[in-house]
């Protein structure tokens, strides 16, 4: 295969390898992207919860909360075609054993200026009163994982970046001064390429590239996880409901499948692993293609129904697995900061992962910081 040059390289064609090669394209340079399955989105940016999250969710982060507030109406703008919020969303805070009581909830949302207010009557009773202390309603949606890669393709298209599909990116290595050489392989055909800037959008997989280029580890904290797809009773079609804070559980509507999802904090993560420098990481898409996990919906079921009597009534669809990674430090606050590695063992390559889809803000801004100081040294030398 020929030898051509760009100026990047994504490698990595889910929601940040996509909207990161568009911001490159868009201050001019000529982008490549690299996805190894057959159609973009097909991993973390399509098997999520779908949520866009607008701080409710982090009581425990208020840097991760008041991050969504900022992020959370700029994504709705700029991705209104594939939003869905034809439902109402409560967050239900239980007594025992939660991490927080409900005057704390309400008093951080008021920090994190988020509106809540009491959910009405017919939805209270919905719940245990014994085990739930508060309702509140909130103003949260979900986005459709089809329409957002439509959108996406879409934008890919207009724009004539090359993507290529069904190719996996096998290693990096560095080109001499400038250039980063890129070997892949598209079905049994190897080829190489040659870009100034490579980027690690493989999310799961961030690692399992680096250890291939004889680079180091970068620690993250991996979870096989389950999301259960579920047909829900009627009287709770048009809303969302997450039960806080701790092991506890949450149902919303999953706009791409017509259906909601049902997910738990303890039952959803079936395995967890790290990597670690000096260990050799988990390829984790290998590793969930070989396991047969089984499912923990009646798990789950059997929990969930202790505070949300209907829940007993979900008819089961199917699960969707996926390996969800996250920042190890994230583990005790649940906060969701954005892994942004620049120059990682070779001079322009550059490892970045979201921890929620929203967070692409946080990683624009980050590299357009990267590449305006790279320019301005550039120009600092030439003087
Ligand atoms: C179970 C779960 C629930 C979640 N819930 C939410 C939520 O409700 N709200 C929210 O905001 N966020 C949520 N997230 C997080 C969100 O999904 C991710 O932050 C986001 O999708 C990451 O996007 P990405 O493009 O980095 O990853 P991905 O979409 O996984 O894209 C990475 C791509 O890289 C490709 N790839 C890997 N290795 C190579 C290689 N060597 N060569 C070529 N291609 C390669 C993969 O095939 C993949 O398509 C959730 C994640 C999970 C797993």
């Amino acid at each position: 295969m020929s030898n051509k040059t760009y100026d990047v390289a994504v490698i990595g064609g889910g929601f940040f390898g996509c909207e990161i090669a568009l911001h490159f394209h868009e201050r001019g340079y000529k982008t490549v992207i690299f996805e190894k399955e057959s159609d973009l989105f097909k991993r973390a940016s399509f098997i999520n919860q779908a949520r866009v999250h607008n701080g409710y969710h982090y009581p425990r982060s208020l840097l991760t909360a008041l991050r969504s507030r900022v992020n959370y109406p700029a994504f709705v703008r700029d991705y209104r075609e594939a939003i869905y919020d034809s439902f109402k969303q409560y967050y239900a805070v239980a007594n025992q054993p939660s991490k927080v009581t409900a005057v704390q909830y309400r008093r951080f949302c008021e920090r994190i200026g988020a509106p809540l207010s009491e959910a009405p009557a017919d939805i209270r009773k919905l719940f245990n009163s014994d085990l739930i202390e508060e309702v509140f309603e909130t103003e949260e949606c979900a986005f459709d994982g089809n329409k957002l890669r439509d959108l996406t393709k879409k934008k890919l298209k207009k724009s004539k970046i090359e993507v290529r599909l069904g190719t996996e990116v096998e290693l990096i290595k560095s080109a001499g001064k400038e250039g980063i050489l890129v070997r892949f392989k598209t079905g049994g055909q190897e080829g190489t390429l040659e870009a100034n800037s490579v980027l690690n959008c493989t999310y799961s997989q961030i690692n399992v590239l680096n250890a291939r280029s004889g680079l180091p580890t970068i620690p993250l904290k991996h979870e096989l996880t389950e999301t259960v797809l579920v047909k829900v009773p009627r009287q709770i079609e048009d809303i969302g409901i997450t039960v806080m804070c701790g092991s506890f559980f949450s149902t919303m509507p999953f706009p791409a499948r017509s259906c909601h999802s049902l997910t738990h904090v303890r039952y959803t993560p079936h395995e967890t692993w790290y990597d670690k420098p000096g260990k050799q990481p988990k390829n984790a898409h290998a590793y969930l293609d070989g396991s047969n996990p089984r499912t923990s919906f009646s798990y789950m079921v059997s929990d969930a129904k202790r505070y949300l009597s209907v829940v007993s009534d979900f008819k089961y669809i199917e699960s969707l697995w996926e390996v969800k990674t996250v920042l190890p430090q994230s583990e005790h606050s649940d906060s969701r900061p954005i892994l942004f590695v620049t120059d990682h063992g070779i001079k322009g390559y550059i490892c970045i992962m979201g921890g929620k889809i929203d967070n692409i803000y946080d990683a624009l801004d980050e590299l357009d910081v990267y590449y305006d100081s790279k320019k301005k040294n550039g120009k600092k030398k030439a003087h």
